[in-house]
C-alpha cells in the first residue's frame, strides 16, 4: 500500500496525466477535443481509447468493466462485465472494445421511468461520459455513462446536467463576447458540495428495523443530554471516528476526489466532510461516489452511515452545501469582484443574473430541494427556512442600493453621484460575517444553497440552478445587445433588475417568524412540504424554462413528476408499515412485560406487608395501561389510513401521506416515547437515543 498522498491521490483514475501518458498523441488530442467542446468521437479514437484504459485497468487488477449511470432512483447503477473473451481452446484473453466504451445496453426495465418508456422498448442505453473520469473500484473500471431511452429520452440525472451545463456555457459565453471579453471560448459551473453524515454503532443499527427500513428513528425518546451543551461542533474527534475519517480520506483519494476538510457537526455523533470544488459534472459524480464510500467503509470500521435528512428526532438533521460559481476557460471566477471596473461590470452583469435567476425561479430551487426526508428539516430551526431568499452581504447590498438610488457609492459610505456619470462603483471582497441561516448566500466568490438535504444527488439543484441562471443571461444578452455605450447600458441593467429582484434579497436572520411574516408580504414562495411543492415542476413558466434551454422535453418533465410524487408517497408508506411493525413486535410487548413486571412487584409487595403502598406501581400501571390502550386503537387507524392510500392516486395520494398518515405516525410517536422514558433498559427492544449517540 502507497503512503505517500500525492502518490495515492488519484491512483485509480483514468485521468489526464493517465491519458497522455497511455494515448497515441493523436488519439489523447482527439478525446481531449471532445472532452473540452463536446464534439463528436470517431470510432477509432474510441477503439484506441478502449485498448489503453483496459490495459490501464488489467494492470491496476481490475478483471471487470461496468457502465455507471445514475438513474431516477437517487442512487447509482452498475452492471459488471468481464473483460474476458474466448479465443478458441479454451483460451481467453482480456478484451475491450471502443464500442463497449461508448454505449452499454443494461436491461433497464426496472428502473422507474415515469411512464417514458413502454414495456415492448425497455431497453434504455448508456453512453460514455467522457468529461467524467473512469476509475477503479472494486477490481471493475467503472465507465461514468448518460441513461437515456432509444427515443432519446433522459432516464437518468447526468443528462440533464449536462444539458444545463451545455446551457449555460453558450448563454455565459455569449454575453461575455458582447461583453468585450473576447478572449472566453467557454464557461463552465463549478461546486463544492458539503456533506453531513452520522456514524453510529453497527450493532446498534442492526437491532432497528426503523433505521434499517427507513433511515430514520420512527420512535425513540430524547435522551437527557441532545446537542444543547454545543460540545460536539468542532470538537475533538473521537479516535474510532479519526481512523474511520482517516481511513476514508485515503478511498476518496485514491479515487481522485479531492476530500479536505472534516470536522465534528453540531449533533452528537454527527460529522462533515468538504471536497475542494470542482466542474460540476464531476463533482456530482464524486458527491454520489462519496456517499458510497462513506457506507462502505463505515461498516469495515463496525459503523453504520446514515445519510437520511433526519435519523433523530430533536436532534440536528444532515444537510449538504452546495458551493456554486461560474468559471472561464481561462479559470476565472465569474463570481469574483474583482479589481477593475471592468471585471465589476462582467461581476455585476452576472450576480445580477443570479439574482434575477433565484428570484424569478425560487419555486424549482425549493423543488431541487424537496424529499420527503428534507420535509423534516426545511423550516424547522436548524435549516433554512422552506422560503428561497439571498443573502447578500452589507456592501455588496450597498453597492446595488447605490445603483437603483444614482448615488455613488465609496468606503465612506454613499455620496449623490454626479449626473450623467456612468461609473460603476468600485468595490472588493465582501468581508462582512456569514449568514448561517440563508438558504442562498454570496460567500465572497460564490453563492452556496443551503436548502439541500444530505441523501440528495446535486445534480438536480444543479440542474435548476444552471438554467435558471441561463436564462437570466440570455435576457440580459438581448437587453444589452446593439448598446453603443455598454457601461452605461449595464448600470441600467442592473438598476432596473434590482429594482424589480430586491425582494429576494435578505440579510437578516431567516429562522425567525419575523421573516415568514415579511416574506409573505414580499410575496415570497413558502412551500412547506414535498406534496405543496411538487406541482410547480409542471407550472407553465417552469415548463417554458426548461423547453426552451433544451434541459427536459415536457414528457421528460410529466415522467420526472410522477417518480417524485411515487417516491414521496412509497417512502412513507414504508415508514408507516415499519412503524407499525415496530409497534405490534417490539414496542407494545415490551411495555406489557413492563406491566407485567411492575404488577408483579405491588402484589410481592402486598403479599410481605398489607399496609406498603403501591401508588407509583398504580400510576405506572395506568400509564402503561391508557397507552397501550391508545396505541391499538391508533395503530388500527393508521393501519386502515395505510390501506386506503393504497387506492388513491399521484397528488391526491401524496397528500393523504403528508396530511393524514405522517400526522397520525407522530401522535403514536409521542404517546410511545413519553412510556418509553419509564421502561427499564433490559426490557427496551432496541437501542435507545442514548444508546446510539453517545456510545460511539
Ligand atoms: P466554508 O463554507 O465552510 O467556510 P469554504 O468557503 O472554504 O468553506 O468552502 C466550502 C466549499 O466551497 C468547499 O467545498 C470549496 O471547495 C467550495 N468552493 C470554493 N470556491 C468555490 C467555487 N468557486 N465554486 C464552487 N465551489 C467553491
Ligand atoms: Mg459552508
Amino acid at each position: 500500500m502507497k503512503q505517500n498522498v500525492t502518490e495515492l491521490y488519484g491512483s485509480l483514475v483514468f485521468n489526464d496525466a493517465v491519458m497522455r501518458d497511455k494515448l497515441p498523441k493523436d488519439i489523447y488530442k482527439a478525446l481531449k477535443k471532445t472532452i473540452e467542446n463536446s464534439t463528436h468521437l470517431e470510432l477509432d479514437v474510441a477503439n484506441a481509447v478502449a485498448v489503453a484504459m483496459k490495459e490501464w485497468a488489467v494492470e491496476h487488477g481490475a478483471t471487470h468493466f461496468t457502465h455507471w449511470f445514475q438513474p431516477m432512483t437517487g442512487f447509482t447503477a452498475e452492471k459488471h462485465d468481464s473483460f474476458i473473451s474466448p479465443v478458441g481452446n479454451g483460451e481467453v484473453i482480456m478484451d475491450f472494445s471502443g464500442k463497449e466504451l461508448i454505449k452499454g445496453e443494461p436491461d433497464a426495465s426496472s428502473f422507474p421511468s415515469g411512464g417514458l418508456r413502454a414495456t415492448f422498448e425497455a431497453r434504455g442505453y448508456t453512453a460514455w461520459d467522457p468529461t467524467s473520469p473512469a476509475f477503479i473500484k472494486d477490481r471493475t473500471l467503472y465507465i461514468p455513462t448518460a441513461f437515456c431511452s432509444y427515443s432519446g429520452e433522459a432516464l437518468d440525472k447526468k443528462t440533464p446536467l449536462l444539458r444545463s451545463m451545455e446551457a449555460l456555457n453558450r448563454e455565459a459565453t455569449k454575453i461575455l463576447h458582447l461583453l468585450g471579453n473576447t478572449e472566453v471560448t467557454g464557461v463552465s459551473t463549478t461546486v463544492g458540495p458539503e456533506q453531513e453524515y452520522f456514524l453510529i454503532d453497527k450493532e446498534a443499527f442492526k437491532k432497528r428495523r426503523d433505521l434499517i427500513f427507513t433511515g430514520r428513528t420512527l420512535l425513540g425518546a430524547m435522551p437527557p443530554k441532545g446537542q444543547e451543551m454545543e460540545d460536539h461542533y468542532f470538537g475533538a474527534l473521537k479516535p474510532r471516528v479519526a481512523e474511520y475519517m482517516h481511513d476514508l480520506d485515503k478511498e476518496l483519494w485514491k479515487l481522485g476526489i479531492p476530500a479536505k476538510t472534516k470536522h465534528n457537526e453540531v449533533a452528537p455523533s454527527q460529522h462533515e466532510l468538504a471536497p475542494v470544488f470542482d466542474t460540476t459534472n464531476v463533482a456530482v459524480d464524486h458527491n454520489q461516489l462519496t456517499m458510497e464510500i462513506m457506507k462502505k467503509v463505515a461498516e469495515k470500521h463496525g459503523f453504520v452511515c446514515l445519510l437520511h435528512e433526519k435519523p433523530f428526532d430533536g436532534i440536528n438533521g444532515s444537510g449538504k452545501h452546495n458551493n456554486w460559481s461560474m468559471t472561464t476557460n481561462q479559470g476565472d471566477n465569474l463570481l469574483d469582484p474583482g479589481k477593475t471596473p471592468a471585471d465589476n461590470i462582467q461581476f455585476l452583469v452576472f450576480l445580477m443574473a443570479v439574482i434575477k435567476a433565484v428570484d424569478e425561479y425560487a419555486d424549482l430551487m425549493r423543488l431541487s430541494a424537496a424529499s420527503a426526508g428534507n420535509d423534516h428539516r426545511l423550516g424547522a430551526n436548524e435549516a433554512p427556512p422552506a422560503i428561497v431568499s439571498i443573502f447578500l452581504g452589507e456592501e455588496l447590498t450597498e453597492v446595488l442600493k447605490s445603483i437603483e438610488n444614482d448615488t455613488f457609492f465609496n468606503e465612506q459610505g454613499r455620496v449623490p453621484m454626479e449626473t450623467g456619470a456612468t461609473v460603476l462603483p468600485h468595490f472588493y471582497k465582501d468581508t462582512t460575517d456569514r449568514n448561517r441561516t440563508s438558504p442562498f448566500a454570496f460567500t465572497g466568490n460564490k453563492f452556496e444553497f443551503r436548502m439541500l438535504g444530505s441523501a440528495i444527488n446535486v445534480a438536480g439543484p444543479n440542474i435548476v440552478l444552471n438554467t435558471a441562471v441561463a436564462e437570466a443571461l440570455s435576457q440580459f444578452y438581448e437587453e444589452l445587445s446593439g448598446q453603443e455605450d455598454m457601461e452605461k447600458a449595464v448600470h441600467e441593467l442592473v438598476k432596473r433588475a434590482i429594482v424589480k429582484h430586491k425582494k429576494v434579497i435578505f440579510n437578516g436572520n431567516g429562522y425567525t417568524d419575523e421573516w415568514v411574516a415579511e416574506a409573505e408580504k414580499r410575496g415570497l414562495y413558502n412551500l412547506k412540504s414535498t406534496p405543496d411543492v411538487l406541482p410547480v415542476f409542471k407550472d407553465p413558466k417552469n415548463v417554458k424554462l426548461f423547453t426552451k434551454h433544451g434541459i427536459f422535453t415536457e414528457s421528460e418533465i410529466d415522467s420526472r413528476y410522477e417518480i417524485l410524487l411515487e417516491n414521496y408517497s412509497k417512502t412513507i408508506h414504508i415508514e408507516a408499515l415499519t412503524l407499525l411493525d415496530m409497534l405490534k413486535h417490539d414496542f407494545l410487548p415490551a411495555v406489557s412485560k413492563f406491566s407485567d413486571k411492575v404488577s408483579k412487584e405491588a402484589m410481592q409487595k402486598k403479599s410481605i406487608d398489607e399496609s406498603l403502598s403501591v401508588a407509583s406501581e398504580k400510576k405506572l400501571l395506568q400509564l402503561c395501561s391508557e397507552s397501550m390502550d391508545k396505541l391499538y386503537d391508533m395503530a388500527e387507524e393508521l393501519a386502515a389510513d395505510v390501506t386506503k392510500a393504497e387506492s388513491m392516486e399521484e397528488l391526491d395520494q401524496a397528500r393523504f401521506y403528508h396530511d393524514e398518515i405522517l400526522v397520525k405516525m407522530e401522535d403514536i410517536r409521542a404517546i410511545a416515547d413519553k412510556v418509553e422514558e419509564y421502561i427499564p433498559s433490559e426490557l427496551m427492544p432496541y437501542p435507545s437515543y442514548s444508546d446510539m449517540l453517545f456510545y460511539v
